[in-house]
């Protein structure tokens, strides 16, 4: 992936303020942090986002993210951590290489979180059926 501009953090084309790296993975701090210490963790191997990335590869991810996620919240002495992946354009994804999100949280009111709706039980269910009909 050429183009791709976390590819190029890992080749080291670019530069990043790299926190960790190994064999598989590389994690480095966003360059527009949501909060002190938001940390990207990315798999050295190009993919677009979660869905179409190897389990094996997944896992040394999410290792990584909570290995790094304890560092951060030592370093910056937040409180909590948000660990999140957008996935697609609809869902906010603007860099296509899979990266996972480690956002040190400091306060609850910080940041508003997503906001939640009513939903009927029926709907629930209906749809719960319709998504292990899919698995
Ligand atoms: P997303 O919207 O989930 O695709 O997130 C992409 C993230 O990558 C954003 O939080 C950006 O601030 C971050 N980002 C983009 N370019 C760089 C870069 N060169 N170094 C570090 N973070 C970056
Ligand atoms: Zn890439």
């Amino acid at each position: 992936m050429n183009d791709c501009i976390f590819c190029k953090i890992v080749s080291k084309e670019i530069s990043s303020d790299i926190v960790y790296e190994d064999d598989f993975t590389l994690a480095f701090l966003d360059i527009h942090p949501v909060t002190k210490g938001h940390t990207l963790v990315i798999p050295k191997e190009h993919s677009s986002g979660i869905l179409d990335t190897e389990n094996a590869i997944l896992e040394k991810v999410i290792v990584t993210s909570k290995k790094v996620g304890k560092a951060l919240l030592a370093a910056t002495k937040a409180t909590g951590l948000n660990t999140g992946s957008n996935n697609g354009e609809s869902a906010g994804q603007d860099v296509f290489h899979l990266h996972f999100h480690l956002i040190p949280r400091f306060a609850k009111k910080e940041l508003k979180a997503w906001p939640h709706h009513d939903s009927e039980p029926k709907t629930r269910a209906e749809l719960a059926m319709r998504i292990k009909e899919n698995l």
